[in-house]
């Protein structure tokens, strides 16, 4: 089974994958940002959250204050009603 050094950003919900526990490590205290500028956690919470948004869980997850309707570990968490028109 393979080992991947995640964190969750607190703001967007995105799960960077980091190749090293080390670069977890950094993420965890705040010296590597999530692209959103928001803060990562890799605390076992935050890890839990992460494997219920890959396993499909939608909806109200961790501390967000509104609903997640789609979520990818590279996109984060986006609500349906910020979807494009697709113009
Ligand atoms: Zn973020
Ligand atoms: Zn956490």
């Amino acid at each position: 089974m393979s080992q991947d050094y995640q964190a969750l950003c607190q703001d967007c919900l995105r799960a960077p994958v980091f190749s090293s526990e080390l670069d977890q490590k950094k993420a965890h205290q705040g010296e590597i940002l999530c692209q959103c500028g928001g803060d990562l956690c890799a605390c076992s919470d935050c890890l839990h959250i992460i494997q219920e948004l890959v396993a499909g869980k939608r909806g109200y997850v961790g501390s967000v204050t509104s609903p997640v309707a789609e979520w990818s570990a590279h996109g984060g968490a986006s609500e349906s009603c910020q979807k494009d028109s697709g113009q």
